[in-house]
């Protein structure tokens, strides 16, 4: 399979956007022009999903949709490389994190196609006598828009359960990289999935994004990207009550107890905020270290993040590529400057050459509380280290910022564990580990970190209404 061209949408309807120049972050060169989707094509597009809803989709038995999932996840699985290489083309995530993205997309679709057999309602024992069941229904139509940070992965985590709820979905991936939703797509339809089930829709949000959301029969809005575009999709789906999910921005905190294993803690902190060039929703990026730890926590860190190795994307052994963006490599080096400027110890941060938008990870020590590298979400590879010395500070700085996406807790103390884990207000804690993502358990934010969950049961029960009937008796 080459890259393709142009998207899948229902029979009849032609991709009518401008077509749209991808660029290599790492060569700063075009390599594929795609089609785009006008904004006057959204109404025949939903159209279609509804009518494929009603004809050919809601309908659909279980075990049916089940196999259908199934086949799309063995073909997902069979072009894994075709996916990894064009989101590492267009956004310059190593080609090996490209390709696990891709088999764990296809390890999505198969998570769902099992869960729908698991997508039962309640007997409930009303006071009245008779017979009260609950049934969770397809919504219809959802719209489900993507940021170009995990383009695929976070594709698959909402069309997947969207799917196997019995609704049709119009896909939107981030204009810098739609080729991977492009491709799921075509493997959609190759798998038998019916016309207009499912349709990709790439454009720019500014062009799509208003007339999706406000379409009326487009009944869910899931949407992943920043606080600020989540905010004005929220205002915009109020009018008709739209329901929406929202994962948005973070600034995660990764709190080390100086009773944790150092070593581990301090040698595998770097990826937790460095892991895609920093361009990651959960960065663990206010580090937040006990005294007297901080001092050899952080010498620790910087011979972690100075082995890193960054590099030629395509290359396998790379382990953080490019930022996405000329514009993204500004805004982080703007931060690292303000910092030096402002006399903080700043390690690393310096660009490492070669034509792309490439930039060696920065660590920067000493923090005020007030710093804005401190508190705002830098999406690239810059981290941010605060000394504490009692519990409840490190709880308060913790949750002194509006988001509250993730978190580490390093401790070797069971009971502190608990006690902080309950206290830190974000939807993801992890302890003594960096993980964020399970596919089977729910993922999603506090605060401004967003609304409602991705993955898990959670996920599914999002894409669908939750009906009650009553038999008399
Ligand atoms: P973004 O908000 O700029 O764009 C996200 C998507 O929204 C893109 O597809 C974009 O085209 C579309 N969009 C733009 N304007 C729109 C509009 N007016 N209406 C509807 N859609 C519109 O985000 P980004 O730059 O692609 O991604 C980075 C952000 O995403 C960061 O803030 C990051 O934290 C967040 N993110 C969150 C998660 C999570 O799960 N919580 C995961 C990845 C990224
Ligand atoms: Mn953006």
């Amino acid at each position: 399979m080459t890259f393709p061209s142009t998207p899948v949408l229902a029979a009849g309807i032609i991709a009518d956007g401008p077509r749209q120049p991808l660029t290599d972050p790492a060569h700063g060169t075009v390599f594929h022009e795609a089609a785009t989707v006008s904004a006057g094509r959204i109404d025949a597009c939903v159209r279609a999903a509804r009518t494929a809803f009603e004809k050919d989709w809601r309908d659909v038995t279980p075990s049916q949709r089940a196999a259908l999932l199934h086949k799309l996840a063995d073909l997902i699985e069979r072009n894994a490389e075709v996916i990894g290489e064009a989101e590492t083309r267009s956004m310059g995530k190593p080609i090996s994190a490209s390709i696990g993205e891709a088999k764990g997309g296809a390890g999505c679709f198969r998570y769902y196609a099992g869960a729908i057999a698991h997508l039962s309602g309640e007997t409930i024992p009303v006071s009245r006598g008779g017979l009260d069941i609950t049934l969770r229904q397809p919504l219809g139509v959802v719209a489900c828009i993507v940021p170009w940070n995990f383009p695929f992965a976070i594709a698959c985590w909402k069309v997947a359960p969207a799917l196997a709820a019995g609704n049709c979905v119009l896909l939107k991936p981030a204009s810098l990289s739609p080729l991977g939703a492009m491709v799921l797509g075509e493997l959609a339809r190759e798998a038998g999935i019916p016309d207009g089930v499912l349709q990709v829709l790439p454009g720019a949000g500014s062009a799509l994004g208003d007339a999706l959301v406000t379409h009326p029969l487009v009944r869910k809005v899931s949407f992943t990207g920043s606080t600020e575009i989540g905010s004005h999709v929220m205002k915009l789906a109020a009018a008709d009550l739209t329901r929406v999910s929202l994962e948005l921005g973070g600034k995660s905190p990764n709190i080390v107890f100086s009773d944790a294993d150092l070593e581990k803690a301090a040698d595998s902190a770097p990826w937790s905020v460095f892991d895609n060039t920093g361009q990651d929703c959960c960065a663990r990026s206010r580090i937040l270290v006990q005294r007297p730890a901080d001092r050899d926590f952080a010498e620790r860190f910087t011979a972690a993040m100075a082995a890193m190795k960054v590099g030629d994307p395509m290359d396998p052994a790379t382990e953080l590529g490019p930022l996405v963006t000329a514009r993204q490599r500004d805004i982080s080096e703007d931060y690292i400057a303000r910092a030096r400027a402002a006399g903080r110890t700043v390690h690393g941060g310096s660009r490492p050459g070669g034509a792309g938008w490439f930039l060696n990870p920065a660590l920067i020590l000493d923090c005020a509380a007030e710093d804005a590298w401190w508190n705002d979400e830098i999406f690239g590879p810059v981290a941010s280290l605060r000394a504490f010395d009692d519990e409840a500070t490190a709880i308060g700085e913790a949750n002194d910022t509006p988001y509250g996406l993730s978190g580490s807790i390093w401790t070797r103390d069971l009971q502190r564990a608990v006690r902080v884990s309950r206290q830190v207000e974000a939807g993801v804690i992890s302890i003594n580990c960096h993980n964020s993502v399970h596919t089977e358990a729910p993922f999603g934010g506090f605060k401004q970190s967003g609304l409602g969950r991705d993955l898990g049961m959670a996920s599914l029960h999002g894409y669908t209404e939750l009906k009650n009937i009553y038999f008399a008796p």
